[in-house]
């Protein structure tokens, strides 16, 4: 297969781009740079490209001709969507619409598209199945949940097949040390808690302690990242069996929740390191529990984690 990772320098698009190339598809990242390394991607070939240009996105299509897109390019931070949700409507929702459009006219139809658990909002139940009522409660979800209804269209329309995957806390990092995780600035949990561990940083603040949860503090659901690659894979190659039918939304996560005090004491207890930990305000638009149902990928698609445990998770990042 061909195949086009848009967001192929960012963290989880990398590790795509790594799985993708050494399964022996012909894989090519289309990058902005504004968010992730050129240094990252380490496989198969590299296109500058800006979603919100179609005229480049065109060239690209006609240059390569791809079975499939995967879609990783997006904003993900919830506190900055609640102070600048402009950016992340201009660029995950318009510029994704922008992505469809040109996968539409060069007849490229095959999507794989990176959705969120912040599609859900505060949830009713849990664990969190696909058909849980959706009510993001910060623009990060709802500029998700915008193009998971207009990939419902594009298929009726259109004929686009796509698998949605919401993942709940992408977390860790490359087994054999090729890839990390950078983001700048670092906002994820477990990346700035290693960051405390190794003295880079001073503290690590917890947002937040009067959630209704185990131990008010936020509960969140954390997967491998290489599990997501493999997931993701698997949904390619469904999408591209003879017939393949249906368009398809997973929810993936490990289906345990582990609030952000136990995060920091299993760091603790694997690291033997003493870091300094502070209580502080909680971040806006951060629900109080994300954890997943993953039976409906597990059933269909084959998921099957390998790195399930939180333990080796971090294990990953030390
Ligand atoms: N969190 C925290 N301190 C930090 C960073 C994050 O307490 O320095 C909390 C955050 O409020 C959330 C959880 O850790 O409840 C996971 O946050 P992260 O940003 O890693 O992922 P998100 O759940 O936003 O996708």
């Amino acid at each position: 297969m061909t195949l086009f990772i848009v967001g192929g320098a960012g963290y989880i698009g990398s590790h795509m781009v790594k799985l993708a190339h050494l399964a022996g598809h012909e894989v090519i990242t289309l990058d902005n740079l504004s968010t992730g390394h050129k240094d990252a991607v380490l496989y198969g070939k590299f296109e500058y490209c800006d979603i919100q240009d179609s005229n480049r996105l065109s060239e690209l299509f006609k240059k390569y001709q791809p079975d499939a897109v995967m879609h990783f390019s997006a904003y993900s931070l919830v506190g900055e969507s609640m102070t600048d949700p402009y950016k992340y409507y201009q660029n995950n929702t318009v510029g994704t619409l922008n992505l469809l459009k040109a996968m539409i006219d060069h007849d490229c139809k095959k999507f794989i598209f990176s959705s969120t658990a912040a599609v859900f909002g505060n949830p009713e139940y849990t664990p969190i199945d696909e058909t849980h009522p959706k009510a993001p409660i910060n623009p990060y979800g709802k500029s998700k949940l915008m193009i998971e209804q207009m990939l419902e269209d594009f298929d009726s329309a259109y004929g686009l097949k796509y698998v949605v995957f919401r993942y709940f806390n992408a977390a860790g990092e490359d087994l054999d040390g090729e890839l990390t995780e950078r983001h700048d600035p670092e906002t994820h949990l477990l990346p700035l808690i290693m960051q405390t561990v190794r003295g880079e940083r001073e503290v690590i603040s917890i947002y937040g302690n009067d959630y209704d949860t185990k131990d008010g503090t936020c509960v969140r659901d954390y997967i491998h990242v290489k599990d997501l690659s493999r997931v993701h894979l698997q949904g390619v190659e469904y999408l591209m069996q003879e017939g393949s039918g249906d368009s398809k939304v997973y929810n993936l996560g490990n289906g345990e929740g582990f609030s952000v005090k136990e995060v920091i004491e299993k760091v603790r207890e694997i690291t033997g390191v003493e870091f300094n930990v502070i209580e502080a305000n909680r971040r806006a638009g951060d629900p109080a529990t994300l954890i997943a149902s993953s039976k409906s990928a597990k059933k269909e698609l084959g998921f099957a984690p390998q790195i399930n445990k939180l333990e080796d998770i971090i294990k990953s990042l030390v």
